[in-house]
């Protein structure tokens, strides 16, 4: 004996009812009960249809008509001509009922739950006797089962609860007579009176279990249009993928909290007389889906899904007059009880001085009215405060069998999710140890679950979601880089790194599920990207709210560099070559640093210091291990190393610094470089890195540029005022060669002095042979006394920066 159910999906359209019917075919010359739901959707149209005529809206009958239509239409498509006329009689008889019932609520404008039930039945009911025309047309010998007559309830309309003694009877006696394949209606029953009641929404899988259990099935099959139970709901997790085995407490506790795919109370009878449910896939029968069964807890997967319930409130009771005193708890649920109000999750700190339940936001004000009425006393004395109560809430389940034999699950759950800036609100754990559930606000849902989903069930799975500003020089080509390593870093390192977000200073563009196509994004921001706005880029960010996000800035902006506040606070990353943000104030330089902490996101900006060389990550190990810098001496601007390089007597210092900028050495604006801005920002990041206190204005610049170039406004004004002063640094730079030695821009940081200017190097200084852009930075430390740790390697280029933006991505996708 088999049974077999399928959902409204499986039977929505006249091309799946085919599929349907191979299946049930497949599966032949077994005795087989198939149960069915009504014609995908409906169940809705019914609940709207009668909602609008209760309220006196005439637009009811637009959804009759398209009921009514959907039925007929079925008809003509699926049933041979010859016999379609006994059927459509069939049909109109029922559906001219329906609209009789449904015109009497229009005119009476009242939808009890005892109408409700009769009006949804219409749905199996219409679906169950066109099915059964079709297969006995097909030449499948197949009676119609009566399942309101068969399945006997209470009269608790809309949930009604079932008289099992009775029903068994019944279905046993009525299969036992009738044809090897039986149709039978899912969702309706009928109380002692014959009136109609139903099951509950989704209560066909319960009508399919309740026979299951009655005719003790060798089978029993729920068909539905996924694979079997998920680890997640496949709609907010794309990555969602079919659990093979659950034991059925597993399965009861995924359900309860929210996997859709089963109606709860369908586990129950069939639990008691252990018979496997297969969740299989109408669409796919060939994929092996889901078996519920009593042995199911081996292997060694302890985590076996993650279920999600929405529209929850939290109720907060708190108050003095609760502590130790008995009968407190036993009160507020008989009051939660009484009002029918279903406790979803219960949480109560050991002092007892706080009670905190969670329900179904619909049932906030019954909660309010009897917890009132329940405690006026203890209210009026002030012994209680008023309750407190919290909309927008949503459940997270972790459930699985074996999670009681493993330590730090919890942690992992919590850490996931504090890391992406998910707070919890209330927590609780089953002492079954089979579920660990925690309350978190419901915008975050979607992120809460791909995190967890991430972490555990594909623990070796990451993806990053990157958000660029400054798609340049240094952000194009961070962006080329990303695309050629794309793959490998899939494939190798399970890590997908997702751009998400890019924006220059004219136009942004999101692609939040995907991420941007990198074969075309320049393409796709030209022509779909909306204005920019550097606050509005950030909100989109933040609302798009994705797991593992990282903001890059690749501008030289301020702007820019004041957000980074801000995206810490939202557990964002920043990545940045950006130097404002560590070279402005002290104060601010700290307040990044500890708020990246605080929100468990990371601040990372290896590339303010020699590009792409590991000059800072070096730096941060050597204090993180104790040691201590006393003396730097450093060259680390690429584009006065550049521009000093090429500059010999009898070339003309202007054209050179021209040519500095044309290949891309230098800031947009040369006088930033030529300055020593640009290298006292560095010096002071080194210092401040080195665990100083330090300041812009405590380093000594002795800037070699006269002042009267420095004033100039434009870049080309500044050329021409070089060009005007040429002769001051052909003197430079004739003594230097005279001398034998180089012209280096040289920084340095000894005995808590710094300094930046032009020095001449003679030949044995390490600093004499630096090549082109390079940079040199060399360490002496109480560990490095003589010979000084030192870092040396082309320290400017769009090249070299942006692979060092990279390595600070890849530090964070590894963290
Ligand atoms: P049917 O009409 O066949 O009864 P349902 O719509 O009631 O189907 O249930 C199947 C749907 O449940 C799937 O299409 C899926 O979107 C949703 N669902 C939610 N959570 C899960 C989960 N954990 N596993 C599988 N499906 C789930
Ligand atoms: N048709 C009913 C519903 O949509 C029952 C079911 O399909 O399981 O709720
Ligand atoms: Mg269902």
């Amino acid at each position: 004996m088999k049974v077999l159910k399928f959902g409204g999906t499986s039977v929505g359209t006249p091309e799946n009812l085919r599929i349907v019917k191979d299946i049930l075919v497949a599966g032949q010359p077994e005795k087989t009960v198939c149960v069915v739901s009504a014609l995908g959707g409906v169940t809705n149209l019914l609940h709207s249809c009668s909602d609008l005529a209760a309220s006196g809206d005439e637009s009811y009958e637009e959804l009759l008509s398209q009921i009514e239509e959907r039925h007929l239409s079925t008809i003509r498509e699926l049933l041979p001509v010859k016999t379609q006329s006994v059927t459509f009689s069939k049909i109109k008889i029922l559906l001219n009922e329906l609209e009789d019932i449904m015109k009497g609520v229009y005119l009476i404008r009242e939808l009890s739950p005892k109408t409700l039930d009769k009006v949804l039945s219409f749905g199996e009911t219409l679906s169950s006797n066109i099915i059964v025309d079709y297969l006995n047309a097909e030449n499948i010998k197949t009676d119609l089962g009566d399942s309101k007559a068969l399945i006997k309830t209470d009269s608790a309309h809309n949930n009604a609860n079932v008289d099992f003694a009775l029903t068994n009877k019944n279905i046993t006696e009525y299969i036992s007579k009738a044809a090897d394949l039986v149709v039978c209606a899912g969702f309706v029953s009928s109380d002692e009176n014959g009136v109609t009641t139903t099951l509950g929404r989704g209560g066909s899988d319960y009508t399919a279990a309740i026979f299951a259990a009655a005719l003790d099935a060798d089978a029993f099959e729920i068909w539905t249009d996924v694979s079997g139970m998920m680890t997640s709901d496949p709609r907010q997790v794309t990555s969602a993928h079919p659990i093979e085995k659950l034991s059925f407490q597993e399965a009861l506790e995924l359900s309860h909290f929210g996997a859709k795919v089963i109606y709860p109370p369908t586990i129950q009878p069939v639990l008691d007389k252990k018979i496997p449910i297969k969740i299989k896939n109408t669409f796919a029968p060939e994929d092996p889906g889901t078996t519920i069964c009593d042995d199911a807890n081996g292997g060694k997967q302890f985590v076996k899904g993650l279920s999600s319930v929405s529209n929850i409130a939290l109720l907060n009771l708190t108050g003095s007059g609760m502590v130790g005193v008995p009968k407190f708890s036993f009160r507020l649920f008989k009051a939660l009880s009484e009002a029918k109000v279903n406790v979803i999750i219960i949480t109560q700190a050991s002092s007892e001085h706080s009670i905190c339940v969670g329900i179904d936001k619909k049932d906030i004000e019954k909660s309010q009215e009897a917890i009132a009425a329940e405690f006026q006393l203890e209210l009026s004395l002030r012994k209680i405060d008023p309750l407190e109560v919290e909309t927008g809430m949503a459940i997270v389940a972790l459930v699985g069998d074996n999670m009681r034999q493993h330590v730090g699950i919890g942690g992992q759950m919590f850490s996931a999710l504090g890391e992406n800036g998910i707070s919890i609100k209330a927590i609780a754990q089953g002492s079954s140890e089979r579920n660990i559930t925690v309350v978190l606000e419901e915008r975050h849902l979607k992120k809460a679950l791909n995190v967890l989903h991430e972490s555990f069930f594909l623990s070796k799975k990451k993806r990053m979601n990157l958000f660029m500003v400054g798609i340049g020089n240094v952000g194009g080509t961070l962006i080329e880089q990303i695309k050629k390593q794309y793959h490998y870093l899939d494939e190798q390192e399970d890590l997908e790194l997702k751009i998400v977000g890019i924006a220059n200073s004219r136009k942004m563009y999101f692609n939040d599920e995907d991420g941007i196509n990198l074969e075309d994004w320049k393409g796709q921001l030209d022509s779909e990207g909306e204005p920019m706005e550097a606050t509005q880029f950030v909100n989109r960010m933040v609302e798009a709210n994705l797991r593992n996000s990282i903001f890059i800035d690749n501008t030289a902006n301020a702007d820019i560099a004041g957000l980074y506040e801000e995206i810490l606070k939202k557990s964002i990353s920043v990545v940045t070559p950006n130097k404002i943000a560590c070279a402005s104030g002290y104060e601010n330089y700290l307040t990044l640093k500890s708020t990246a902490r605080e929100y468990q996101s990371k601040f990372y900006y290896e590339t303010n210091v020699g590009a792409g060389l590991p000059v800072l990550t070096t730096l941060g190990d050597l204090i993180k291990s104790g040691d201590k810098i006393n003396k730097i001496q450093a060259v680390l601007s690429g584009s006065l190393n550049f521009i000093f390089n090429s500059f010999k007597p009898g070339v003309k210092f202007a054209d050179v610094v021209r040519q500095a900028g044309v290949e891309g050495y230098t800031e947009p604006d040369p006088k930033i470089d030529l300055s020593g801005v640009d290298v006292m920002r560095k010096i002071l990041i080194l210092i401040r890195e080195s665990g100083l206190k330090f300041e812009l204005g405590d380093i000594e610049s002795k800037s070699f540029i006269p002042q009267e170039c420095m004033d100039t406004t434009s870049n080309e004004d500044f050329y021409s005022s070089l060009e005007k002063h040429d002769e001051v640094f052909q003197k430079i730079v004739s003594d230097a060669e005279a001398k034998g030695a180089k012209l280096k821009f040289v920084a340095t940081f000894d005995k808590g002095q710094a300094s930046v200017g032009l020095e001449e190097v003679p030949k044995d200084h390490p600093f004499y042979i630096l090549e082109g852009k390079d940079n040199i930075v060399l360490f002496y430390t109480n560990r490095y006394v003589e010979q000084p740790l030192v870092i040396k390697g082309a320290g400017a280029g769009a090249e070299v920066t942006a692979s060092g933006i990279f390595a600070d991505v890849m530090r964070i996708a590894n963290s």
